[in-house]
């Protein structure tokens, strides 16, 4: 792929970290959250993005972010299938969210407890809730959505 230019997401990450090399540096961010903008915003890498990866370093405590391509491909920090699942309930808010969304839900307190990780969990590949179910989901996704998609540019950034 054209445009995720590893020496400048390098650049960015290196001096953030304690490690002064790349290969250990990456080792100490892990994933604290994920967005979806609306409008376009830049990896440090250089590649427009509306995929945010939100990362904090475990041993300084500097945040920073990257798309969804870098993190996967050069922080090595695997997200799975959470994108694909967060936009199918931006799409349609009674739909079922997907295991890496779950789970990505239950780490970041977007859940309230258990109750609500099962029922997502026990119902993700239902075709058919009863009424009671589809309106609990709704409220789940809802609160979910509230915490991922940004409507306003610049939102993330004051993070
Ligand atoms: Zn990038």
């Amino acid at each position: 792929m054209e445009g995720h230019n590893f020496e400048r997401l390098k650049s960015h990450i290196v001096p953030l970290s304690n490690s002064m090399a790349f290969e250990t540096a990456r080792l100490e961010w892990d994933l604290i959250g994920v967005e979806i903008s609306e409008e376009f915003d830049q990896c440090p890498c250089g590649q427009d993005i509306l995929e945010h990866c939100y990362i904090r370093n475990r041993l300084n405590g500097a945040t920073t972010y990257v798309g969804n391509v870098c993190i996967n491909r050069f922080v090595g920090i695997d997200t799975g299938n959470l994108f694909e699942g967060l936009k199918r309930i931006q799409a349609d808010l009674s739909a079922n969210a997907n295991d890496d969304l779950i789970e990505h839900a239950y780490r970041m307190g977007y859940l309230f407890n258990d109750k609500e990780y099962h029922f997502l969990k026990q119902t993700r590949l239902k075709r058919k809730l009863s009424s009671a179910q589809s309106a609990w989901k709704k409220k789940i996704n809802r609160r979910i959505l509230n915490q991922t998609i940004v409507q306003r540019r610049g939102v993330h950034q004051s993070r």
